[in-house]
């Protein structure tokens, strides 16, 4: 007989899919566990799923079943079957939509197209990038502020190439009281208008600001959850300085703000590009943006930091009295770390085919203890392996749900936990205790007095091997290429092609455009420590004019 269980907990639904064996005098259950909050549609489909593993039997013997201490085993990993299970390697596109529905990062099924709704396994870990984030930016100086959602019209206009660029990504409202207004695309034409109530002098300078924010972008491009949908969670800053100089001094703060909070603690590989001209940001002098590597050798553009140099301090007059008591224009910059959109690349440069793994800072949850019986003498001991945790404040909860051990084991890798602590009635005995960690796929025996220090000594750990992996990605990855079939051949092996170029300014578009309609590939931009072109590079290699620039070209969301 199979039949579907249904346990609400927290107002949400659980499924198992269960079949009860007769075994001489007992009856056993065997369950396997379905999801939770299911559709009609995917509840049906599971079954089938499920079915197929009740018939193969998917344990001989259920491991919540009652045991004595002589018996009592941890479940190994052979027993268990996986509700997560899917290549990475062979299929992103799949692995991706598959994790976000799974770990329940976001659901795609709000009724209004491009939206999302961001469930409370992202929002944890967002909290927390954005935390750290907030910590660096506030030591560097930057202050917080709220401005409001909408922007009028009337300064939307200003800078002219600002408007040209966002207007066909801009959601307006209705005229509300005779103005028309904006959702923020992104706030330039927000904050500069009351910088210019401000700033006074010389002495005001740098003016260093920032904000935490949502912002709407009408994306006429397929959206993504959390790569690209039509509402986005970022911070802005946006600083005023008295010099240009001084103002690239500030680009080259946020790369290395870019670096400290991306790469030392989401643990994300990048490279920082100086993009061409036909892709700055609108209104910009200068853009560098940095581009994380995706696993399918596809860039995605993370943080990217604009030098706006007078055009927006032009356009909405932001002016200081120097100390020669002179009227000059602020050189205003810009940075906008997308706290969503990075989320994305740490679900895809972490995750593994058995789910999601998160470095050890942002979490949502370190440490899942799991009681493998409910004897009270193991429940005592996991309470109080909690409460040793929570005093030297590692965030940890304990599951008591009535999935079996195996089961819980799946479900906390698919969600990316970086740590698992077993507890049964053989380590109370033996006083040890038995750790999993979830980067390298490992569990080990410790002595329980070293509970503390060992999961701290694996929390740093964890975040190097991270690190380490993610590194890698970029390693051989950079190859040059002499001609437009030489860089096909290697953007076709999900690399990234380095080669020379005519001309990073207006004239060298045209060869781009040949890049992107005949490869599906981009410019990139430049290195900021500009490179030399010499031997493979020193010819455009799509013009074969004389290369002014080695440019990098890849695939990218
Ligand atoms: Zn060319």
């Amino acid at each position: 007989m199979t039949y579907t269980e249904i346990k609400e907990k927290e107002k949400k639904k659980y499924y198992y899919r269960a079949k009860s064996i007769r075994k001489g005098k007992k009856i056993e259950k065997q369950r396997v566990y379905l999801g939770a909050n299911l559709s009609k549609q995917e509840l049906l489909e599971k079954e089938k799923e499920a079915d197929k593993k009740l018939q193969e039997g998917i344990s001989k013997k259920p491991e919540n079943y009652p045991q004595t201490e002589k018996t009592e085993k941890h479940p190994s990993v052979s027993q268990k079957k996986a509700f997560f299970k899917i290549s990475k390697e062979k299929n992103f596109s799949g692995w991706y939509t598959e994790i976000v529905k799974s770990a329940e990062l976001g659901d795609v099924r709000y009724n209004v197209k491009g939206f999302i709704v961001f469930q409370p396994w992202s929002v944890l870990a967002m909290e927390k990038m954005y935390y750290y984030l907030e910590q660096v930016l506030q030591k560097k100086g930057h202050s917080p502020y709220w401005f409001p959602t909408v922007i009028p019209e009337e300064n939307f206009k200003k800078e002219a190439s600002h408007v040209q660029g966002f207007s066909p990504n801009v959601f307006w409202l209705k005229e509300i009281g005779g103005e028309k207004l904006a959702l923020r695309p992104t706030s330039e034409t927000a904050f500069y208008q009351m910088f210019s109530l401000w700033i006074r002098s010389y002495k005001d300078l740098p003016f260093k600001t920032y904000q935490r924010a949502n912002v709407f972008r009408y994306e006429t491009k397929a959206t993504r959850p959390f790569l690209r949908s039509r509402e986005f969670h970022w911070i802005e800053t946006h600083c005023a300085h008295d010099t240009e100089e001084n103002a690239m001094k500030q680009v080259r703060e946020d790369m290395e703000t870019t670096k400290e909070v991306l790469h030392d603690i989401f643990c994300l590989p990048f490279m920082f590009f100086e993009r061409p001209s036909w892709d700055k940001f609108p209104g910009a002098h200068r853009t560098f943006a940095a581009d994380v590597l995706n696993p399918d050798g596809k860039v995605v553009q993370q943080p990217s930091t604009h030098l706006l140099n007078q055009n927006f301090a032009k356009a909405f007059n932001v002016k200081f009295k120097d100390k020669d008591g002179e009227e000059k224009y602020c050189y205003i910059t810009c940075y906008g770390p997308a706290i969503s959109r990075i989320f994305a690349s740490v679900i895809a440069v972490h995750g593994d085919d058995k789910g999601l793994r998160f470095p050890w800072k942002i979490a949502p949850l370190q440490v899942i203890i799991i009681p493998i019986t409910q004897d009270k003498q193991v429940i005592d001991e996991v309470e109080k392996i909690k409460a040793e945790l929570e005093k030297n404040k590692i965030n940890c909860k304990i599951d008591f749900s009535d999935m079996r051990p195996g089961e819980k084991f799946y479900f906390w890798e698919m969600k990316g936990v970086p740590i698992r602590i077993e507890l049964g009635k053989q380590e109370i005995k033996n006083k040890k205790i038995t750790i999993y960690r979830r980067d390298k796929d490992e569990r080990k025996i410790f002595s329980r007095d070293k509970l503390i220090s060992e999961v701290q000594r694996l929390a740093e750990d964890i975040d190097k091997t991270l690190t380490k992996q993610a590194d890698s990605l970029f390693e051989n990855k950079i190859i040059d290429a002499e001609n437009k079939q030489e860089i096909k051949e290697v953007i076709e092996a999900g690399k990234i092609a380095r080669c020379g170029f005519c001309s990073v300014e207006k004239q060298g578009e045209k060869c781009a455009g040949v890049i992107e309609k005949d490869i599906r590939a981009f410019v990139r931009g430049t290195k900021l420590d500009k490179e030399v072109p010499k031997g493979k590079t020193s010819k455009c290699a799509i013009c074969n004019k004389k290369a002014k620039n080695v440019v990098y070209i890849a695939r990218s969301y």
